[in-house]
């Protein structure tokens, strides 16, 4: 990038933007090399700016959420990295139905899925408490299909914002979002910035229970101590998951440099201490090389890989 582009981000932005931006600060694997420019945003308008300018410029551009299924390789993203910030992280009630079983809450896209849980949960309101221990946002979660324990943001999703590719700003309903597993198809170029959310009022020590045991389920399920990115693999359509492939295959425990496949968890591969993103794309490989060749079964990720290999070329 030009130093007339960098003084224009500069003067707009401020304190929000970030040159050379390591990406391992952003994501949950602690891993990633440096983004061009890192901003954050507060407004529709301040996004809907940066995307027309970078489009003009020729920038590439990707919003990161909370990163936490994010694997950013070495040589960090070239271009634009966008984080909705303060302006996106309000929670509110806004309607409910005339039986007043049923509440709307709509939440800005940088709102920690944590939060809206606990929002609900405090008020008796069902229906997030799979979200609780899913490190996201609501913008990553939707744009994941989030979930746990057989329910996903799908189920309880109202409605979204967003900006689409032509610079306007639309609502989605329901009907007309295509969910699948771990997936929301959305036209190229989108940005959700909202989402509104159908809870149930319900009994609050009764939700709490359940939310206590889902926690409970997940710490002795899920390695915790050390970061990853939650599954690395989707499971596939029918037969065994991916983590039970995985540990099948005597995977457990295996290790590339500091990434090693979880003993606990078999889909969950954590960053020991330093891993880089070659070594996790290398086991990534080996786990799917070794699980092709005993079960003749694919395994996709679920993780999105993102930026370049160490050398390539920066823009900015
Ligand atoms: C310990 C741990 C446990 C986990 N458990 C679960 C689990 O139980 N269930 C589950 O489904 N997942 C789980 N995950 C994975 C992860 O939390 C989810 O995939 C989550 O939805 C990612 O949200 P994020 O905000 O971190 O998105 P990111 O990882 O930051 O981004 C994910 C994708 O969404 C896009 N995106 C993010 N925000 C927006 C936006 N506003 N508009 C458009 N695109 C956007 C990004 O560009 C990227 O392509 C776990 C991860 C960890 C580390």
């Amino acid at each position: 990038m030009n130093d007339i582009d960098k003084k224009w981000l500069k003067d707009r932005f401020g304190r929000d933007v970030f040159f050379d931006e390591p990406m391992w600060r952003h994501t949950t694997f602690g891993i990633g090399g440096p983004a061009d420019a890192m901003i954050t945003l507060k407004s529709d308008q301040q996004v809907k700016d940066v995307i027309g300018w970078a489009g003009e410029r020729g920038y590439p551009w990707m919003i990161v959420g909370a990163g936490s299924n994010l694997l950013v390789r070495d040589g960090g993203i070239r271009g634009l990295v966008l984080k909705l910030a303060d302006g996106f992280t309000v929670i509110e009630q806004s309607s409910q139905d005339g039986s007043d079983r049923t509440v709307n809450v709509a939440a800005g896209a940088g709102t920690l899925l944590r939060r809206l849980g606990k929002h609900a949960l405090n008020r008796g309101l069902a229906g997030l408490n799979f979200a609780l221990g899913i490190p996201a946002t609501v913008g990553g979660a939707l744009m994941m299909n989030a979930g746990a324990w057989g329910v996903c943001m799908a189920d309880i999703t109202n409605a979204i914002v967003i900006l689409n590719g032509n610079g306007d700003i639309v609502t989605i309903q329901r009907e007309q979002l295509r969910f699948s597993y771990r997936r929301l198809e959305l036209e190229k170029g989108s940005v959700i910035l909202r989402g509104e959310f159908r809870l149930k009022r319900t009994d609050r020590e009764t939700l709490q229970k359940e939310a206590l045991e889902m926690q409970r389920r997940r710490r002795l399920t899920q390695p915790l101590s050390f970061p990853g990115a939650g599954c690395i693999f989707r499971n596939p359509q029918s037969g065994m998951s991916a983590g039970e492939l995985i540990e099948k295959a005597g995977l457990k425990g295996f290790r590339v440099g500091n990434a090693e496949v979880s003993t606990k968890h078999a889909n969950f591969i954590l960053n020991t201490g330093g891993a880089c993103a070659a070594e996790v794309i290398a086991l990534m490989k080996h786990v799917q090389q070794e699980v092709l060749s005993k079960f003749e079964i694919n395994l996709e990720p679920e993780v999105r890989i993102v930026g370049e290999e160490i050398r390539a070329q920066k823009l900015l």
